[in-house]
């Protein structure tokens, strides 16, 4: 998106990339259809991009999703919208995506060159010279725009190359952490696998510090895995957990409010008035009406009930235990799986240091950053690849005119 925004702002454009492909982060996101970005407005999305989102306010304005589905548009790709607001190509390919974008970068006439590591972005003179290869080839530029990403998923070419460039033209990289990762924990239940693959749809999350305290709620849905909780709500909740643990306020436990929409006492009470009305029922006979099959021998067990006994000995106190348990389930969370297994990189290059209206370094001329590399991130929605596209184009645009200024003053210069 930089180079086609560069190359069409009239710049001379070089786009360069370790790998033997482009878009190979691209090619393999959302689950292989590209959830290219989310219907809402700038305001909205900046809701959706907890890391430093606000930044962003000018970039969005500029391009956000309305534009990115338009863009998406005049190149014959058509979006379409499914829950949340998600916005994926209608092929449900995201190759259509991928290849779009590498046409468009071929006819803005951008030369490209792959399989060409930058080493070292080179100085000089207090400003932006050009790029070192790995080859050891040095190539010229007025402008270089870095484009690396981040940490996560490294064998599509995001190895954190990057924050080196950006560290040594002075700036400032904030703490790298996995977020939109899977929650891990040592639950003994969790690590049996007794839930290994049960999804609950339409639940709350919530995480706990060690004293008890609420950090965050999220909603939506989730899975039990091998080694802990999956799906978006359980994604949404994971930077929390990661925080919280290395702020050393845990123990942590992520509880989940199975039933979101009801009281506690309703629940209690119905279990109450369905056991007088049928006596001669097995416990587990009764809770399976409302909760999932496989989560119903872990909530009596944790709430103290006895599986096989009848519901006309069970008292009102141990309905409300069971109640109270299916409204704030307690996982206790030990981490989260690693930066490389997350699906974004938190913390990057500093977003104070850079013009959010430019993406230019404010501490190096010439040198611009965007997409995942910078202290930016949002949930999964489609909201980090806005945040990509909105960054590059800004960073891209910015670049040509700082070039085309450049070449006037040349060309005028007595
Ligand atoms: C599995 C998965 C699914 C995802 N799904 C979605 C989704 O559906 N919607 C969404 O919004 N977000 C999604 N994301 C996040 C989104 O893909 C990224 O935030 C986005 O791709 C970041 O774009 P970027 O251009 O900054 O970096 P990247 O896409 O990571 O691209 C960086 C590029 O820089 C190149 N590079 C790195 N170092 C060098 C070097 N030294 N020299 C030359 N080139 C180099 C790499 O080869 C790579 O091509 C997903 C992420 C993952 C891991």
């Amino acid at each position: 998106m930089a180079s086609i925004a560069a190359a069409e702002g009239g710049a001379r454009t070089l786009l360069l990339d370790k790998g033997d492909k482009l878009g190979r982060k691209l090619g393999i996101s959302g689950g292989g259809r590209c959830n290219v970005t989310n219907n809402k407005d700038t305001q909205e999305l900046i809701r959706y991009l907890p890391g430093n989102g606000r930044f962003l306010h000018s970039a969005l304005s500029q391009f956000g999703s309305r534009e990115i589905v338009a863009y998406f548009e005049e190149m014959g790709i058509r979006l379409k919208e499914e829950d949340h607001g998600r916005m994926f190509p209608v092929s449900d390919k995201a190759k259509t995506v991928v290849e779009a974008l590498v046409n468009r970068v071929r006819q803005s006439g951008v030369a490209i060159r792959t399989n060409q590591a930058v080493a070292k972005v080179l100085y000089g003179g207090g400003r932006v010279s050009g790029v070192k290869l790995a080859s050891g080839e040095e190539l010229p530029a007025r402008c270089v725009i870095a484009a690396a990403g981040g940490k996560s998923v490294p064998h599509t070419g995001s190895t954190g190359d990057g924050y080196a460039w950006a560290i040594e033209a002075g700036h400032t990289v904030t703490e790298l952490y996995p977020t939109e990762v899977p929650i891990t924990s040592d639950e003994p239940w969790i690590l049996s696998r007794e839930l290994q693959g049960l999804s609950l749809r339409d639940v709350t999350l919530t995480v706990l510090d060690g004293k008890g305290k609420k950090v965050v709620s999220h909603e939506g849905d989730m899975i039990f895995t091998h080694f802990g909780l999956s799906g978006p709500a359980a994604l949404r909740c994971s930077q929390f957990v990661v925080k919280t643990l290395r702020a050393g306020k845990g123990p942590v436990t992520v509880a989940i409010d199975l039933f979101p929409d009801e009281k506690e006492e309703r629940l209690a009470a119905n279990w109450g008035t369905a056991a007088r009305s049928e006596p001669r029922k097995a416990v587990k006979t009764l809770v399976r009406q409302k909760l999932p099959e496989r989560l119903v021998p872990l909530a009596l067990r944790l709430a103290g009930l006895d599986a096989d006994a009848g519901v006309a000995n069970v008292s009102k106190a141990k309905w409300q235990d069971l109640a109270r348990l299916c409204k704030a389930l307690p996982v206790r969370a030990s981490g989260t799986l690693s930066i490389e297994e997350a699906f974004i990189t938190g913390g990057g290059v500093n977003v104070k240091e850079i013009d959010p209206r430019t993406m230019e370094s404010k501490l190096m001329p010439g040198l611009y950053f965007c997409g995942e590399i910078l202290d930016v991130h949002g949930y999964t929605g489609g909201y980090n690849i806005t945040a990509a596209f909105a960054s590059g184009r800004a960073a891209g645009t910015a670049a040509a005119e700082a070039s085309a200024a450049a070449r006037e003053s040349v060309i005028s210069r007595p």
